[in-house]
């Protein structure tokens, strides 16, 4: 069976973002091969646990793309600042690949950020790794890579637990588990009312739904106090956010000049972008095509502007508004590093500090045994592509990495397997239920 086969039969997803299928990717050929172990979510440390606990499955992971992808070089791009990881991975790379060593900013670890690091090309603006002759895939996914390819199904997540919760920590979770159960496995939390960033800070999304479930691509969860300084900046609705927006920015361009992509070439600028809240009537549609090439990463919100306002989210709001009216923005020069890109570089640290997170960045070391669910909600939407249908019913018996779900005949998607052992009790039209 070829590398491909074995991941589309495993559900192999990119478990470093949006859940790419794995074996898409392993179809492909190209120049260069990399991994990516430069997290960079302040307080989510599970890509470097899994490299610290895991070194050798995972670089027998990189060497099957590699050799899948055909490519003639392969980096491993990891963080200096995790002396840990570092070494555990030199060990076992041998002559599979060489180290791209990276610094401690954000965001280290986007994609057009490590490909220009390790191979010094510059992604087309809208492109993707592809385009340049690379594939990049995160180091939980090679360590699936390796476990499929002996014939092992993806069944469960590697996830860390840090912020207000009693032992933070680093661990699986079969897929399905709840936030709660997570969070118990981390000591439980330690506010009376918790929300939890799921993926993190910049990145992530907020919840107070402690029984929503992990997915394959869920990288941690970060628990903070509901009367937070970061709960309540995210929590207010898009509306309140443009209306504060609209009254308050005074186009000072410190969300642009900061902006990562901006800095790498390509043209985003969310200070024109926040001119569409209608400061003026007009232009809307000439500024929204300024947020096309914005990534989400969050640093303009949450770090460069002073009046801690929102310019993602007014980029967010843009892209939706250009869909709306069919406009397809395209740059037409190519991205030109900016002179001032080092000098701007945002450390991880004083992002800590700016968020207000400091008092909570503590370490997640790797708990060998981790929740052990008595149920599990398993999504059939958890990856790009269409939706997984179920191949089980209710009532039937499973055992842990049984085929649950496929999706449909020549579409892109990924497979489900049961995450635990049990009996099938519900079959919805989002999700399907495993009782132990
Ligand atoms: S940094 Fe803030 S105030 Fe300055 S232009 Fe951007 S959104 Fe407006
Ligand atoms: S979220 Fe802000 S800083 Fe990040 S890419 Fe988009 S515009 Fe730039």
């Amino acid at each position: 069976m070829s590398l491909k086969e074995a991941l589309f039969k495993a559900g192999v997803v990119g478990q470093g973002g949006a859940g790419f299928p794995t074996h898409v990717k392993a179809g492909s050929s190209v120049e260069f091969m990399l991994a990516n172990g430069a997290e960079c979510e302040p307080l989510v440390h599970k890509d470097l646990e899994i490299m610290v606990a895991h070194p050798e499955e995972i670089v027998r992971g990189f060497e099957l793309m590699k050799n899948a992808v055909g490519a003639a070089r392969a980096f491993f791009g990891i963080k200096k600042k995790n002396a840990r990881a570092v070494k555990a991975i030199g060990e076992a790379l041998g002559d599979v690949g060489e180290t791209t060593l990276l610094g401690d900013f954000y965001p280290s670890g986007d994609e057009y950020e490590l490909v220009y690091e390790a191979t010094g090309r510059l992604i087309e603006p809208g492109g993707i790794p592809l385009g340049v002759g690379c594939v990049v895939n995160n180091v939980e996914t090679l360590y699936n890579v390796a476990r499929a390819e002996a014939g092992v199904p993806l069944t469960d997540t590697f996830l860390s637990v840090n912020g207000a919760v009693q032992t933070p920590a680093a661990f699986f979770a079969p897929v399905g588990t709840s936030i709660r159960e997570c969070l118990d496995a981390a000591g439980g939390a330690t506010v009376p009312e918790p929300a939890v960033f799921v993926g993190g800070a910049m990145m992530g999304r907020l919840t107070f739904d402690l029984d929503e479930p992990t997915t394959k691509t869920t990288a941690g969860f970060i628990v903070l106090p509901r009367d937070h300084y970061l709960v309540t900046r995210m929590n207010r609705e898009e509306r309140a956010q443009h209306r504060i927006g609209k009254s308050a920015c005074d186009q000072c361009s410190y969300c642009t000049e900061f902006c990562p992509r901006y800095l790498l070439g390509y043209n985003v600028q969310p200070h024109k972008v926040m001119r569409s809240l209608e400061f003026t009537k007009t232009g809307a549609d000439v500024w929204n095509q300024m947020a096309e090439l914005c990534c989400e990463c969050g640093l303009c919100t949450l770090y460069a502007c002073p009046e801690d306002l929102y310019p993602r989210e007014a980029c967010q709001m843009g892209k939706r508004e250009m869909r709306k009216l069919g406009i397809d923005y395209e740059q037409k020069e190519p991205p030109r590093v900016h002179p001032m890109k080092e000098g701007r570089r945002v450390p991880i640290k004083q992002l800590v500090k700016k968020l207000h997170i400091a008092e909570y960045d503590r370490d997640t070391p790797y708990l060998e045994r981790g929740p052990e669910p008595t149920t599990v909600r398993i999504l059939l939407s958890q990856h790009v592509g269409a939706p997984s249908e179920p191949v089980v019913s209710k009532g039937d018996r499973v055992s842990k990495g049984d085929l649950v779900a496929e999706p449909p005949k020549d579409a892109l998607g990924a497979r489900m397997h049961a995450s635990i052992e049990g009996e099938v009790v519900e079959v919805a039209s989002s999700h399907l239920t495993i009782k132990r």
